[in-house]
């Protein structure tokens, strides 16, 4: 039985779609506004897995993904400018196009890490009729008020308010910390409906009975998810863990506001990324993106072996070393695996450990280390390569083209090695042998052999 950690409720519990085996799922996608990180990335990764683990449960899932291409403001509290439009402006590009390149940068990133497509794509800017529908019903339903800035939906109406984060909207009031917008009866408060500015023009903007506009942020979730699922309770809602507190909790508000139903059964959330211990910032300078990870001679699913090594619900921090480490163990996991031949019976006994891992809340460190010890045991190779191929469905790692890959796999040396080197080269050509051992000897105390041979120097893990 598959074991999910259920935000609501705060605990594991056991995964029992309303339908089965049907999983309806909505996965909060990218806003297009710039480069999609190694960040954002963990966290689709994150939600593959989830996918793929649904489906080796032998479910049936319908996975919704949004792209947001407007409405999100820079800040939650519904200041800000709208992140696209900033970014158009960064760029000296159109809001159009800077939502064209930024997705197709999204989807090569996913599709570097083997993260399957979701089966029904939306984009905000395609429903903005319907997103005007669901805020003229939370108006009948008097859920609503109309300001200067836009129409609002009024979280006191909502008695459940804050129920995601464990904090009734009492609470969340004291503990405020809100540029307020003019006119905004609670703190709790938010825009369904933003007004263009007076004297100036947006770029994206339409006609609404509420006035010249463009629709808040969390109303395109609500009304994408309902309608692509087509249904008002969902099985599953996913998200990062920055969600919580505003824009999922909003999204329940606004949708058991309009449907008067539990909007979500099960709520997932992934966890940061960091990098060298700090968070990814372009003051720092340490935001990287899947395409820079291969620029520096990585295989990308290297990443995502890496990515699977810390839980989901855990902070992860990145760091390139890590990523050499991932890809030398990658690197002799494709090894291994292009030596089975003949994939026939696998074994029962470690198919069920790697279930049991995948089930615990998709502990996926545990389910690599599972591989592992299969390749170790005295299993024939048949039943390895049967068994392994079956587990790949969930890795997503390419193991059934280790053959291929084998030779495309390079171990990558460290900047500081590769000086190393050099140094040692030019060394030995000028005869200076004795410090040229002594930079051997550097280099293994990193953790690599070299061997000089006639067609150059050779380098190996140790
Ligand atoms: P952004 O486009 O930077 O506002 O990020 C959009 C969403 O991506 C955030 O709301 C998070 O859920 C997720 N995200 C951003 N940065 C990270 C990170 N370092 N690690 C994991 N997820 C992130
Ligand atoms: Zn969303």
């Amino acid at each position: 039985m598959l074991k999910i950690y259920n935000t609501l409720t705060r605990k594991v519990e056991d995964f029992k779609p309303l339908n089965p085996p049907v999983v309806n799922m909505y996965t909060c996608g990218p806003t297009v506004y710039d480069y999609q990180h190694i960040g954002h990335m963990r966290r689709y990764v994150g939600d593959d897995i989830l996918v793929r683990t649904l489906d080796f449960n032998n479910f049936k899932v319908k996975q919704v993904m949004n792209i947001t291409d407007v409405g999100h403001l820079t800040s939650d509290s519904d200041t800000g400018e709208d992140k696209m439009e900033k970014g158009a402006r960064k760029f000296g590009m159109s809001v159009w196009d800077i939502a064209k390149k930024f997705e197709k940068q999204f989807f090569d990133s996913a599709r570097a890490l083997n993260i399957r497509k979701p089966d029904i794509l939306m984009h905000a800017t395609d429903y903005i009729k319907e997103q005007i529908v669901f805020i003229q019903t939370l108006e009948k339903k008097g859920f609503t008020y109309k300001i200067d800035d836009g129409v609002y939906f009024d979280a006191s109406k909502f008695p459940d308010y804050g129920i995601l984060t464990g904090q009734r909207s009492e609470e969340l009031k004291k503990g405020a910390r809100v540029e307020f917008v003019k006119g905004k009866r609670n703190v709790t408060d938010f825009a369904l409906w933003k007004f263009s500015p007076k004297g100036e023009k947006r770029q994206m903007e339409w006609e609404s009975p509420f006035g010249l506009g463009f629709p808040g942020w969390h109303i395109e979730c609500s009304t994408m998810a309902i309608k692509g699922l087509d249904t008002e309770t969902l099985d599953i809602h996913t998200g990062g863990i920055d969600h919580i507190a505003i824009h999922h909790t909003n999204e329940i508000a606004q949708s058991e506001g309009a449907t008067g139903r539990q909007f979500v059964k099960y709520w997932v959330h992934h966890n940061f990324l960091h990098v060298d211990g700090a968070k990814m910032s372009k003051s720092i300078g340490n935001i990287f993106t899947v395409e820079e990870v291969v620029r520096r001679g990585f295989d990308p699913l290297a990443l995502r072996y890496l990515y699977l090594q810390t839980h989901y619900r855990q902070e992860m921090n990145f760091t390139w070393d890590a990523l050499e480490g991932a890809q030398i163990a990658y690197k002799r996991l494709i090894d291994e695996v292009s030596k089975f031949k003949n994939p026939k019976i696998g074994c029962a006994e470690f198919e069920g450990k790697f279930l049991d891992a995948i089930n615990d809340d998709l502990n996926m460190a545990k389910a690599l280390s599972v591989v592992w010890d299969l390749i170790k045991s005295d299993y024939p190779d048949s039943a390895k390569a049967e068994s392994i191929l079956k587990m790949n469905q969930v890795l997503g790692l390419d193991l059934e083209k280790a053959k291929e890959k084998k030779k495309k796999i390079k171990i990558v040396v460290p900047q500081e090695v590769q000086i190393l080197i050099e140094e040692r080269n030019k060394l030995r050509k000028q005869g200076s042998y004795t410090q040229a051992d002594h930079i051997r000897n550097k280099i293994k105390k990193l953790g690599f052999n070299i061997k000089d041979t006639k067609k150059g120097v050779i380098v190996e893990k140790i």
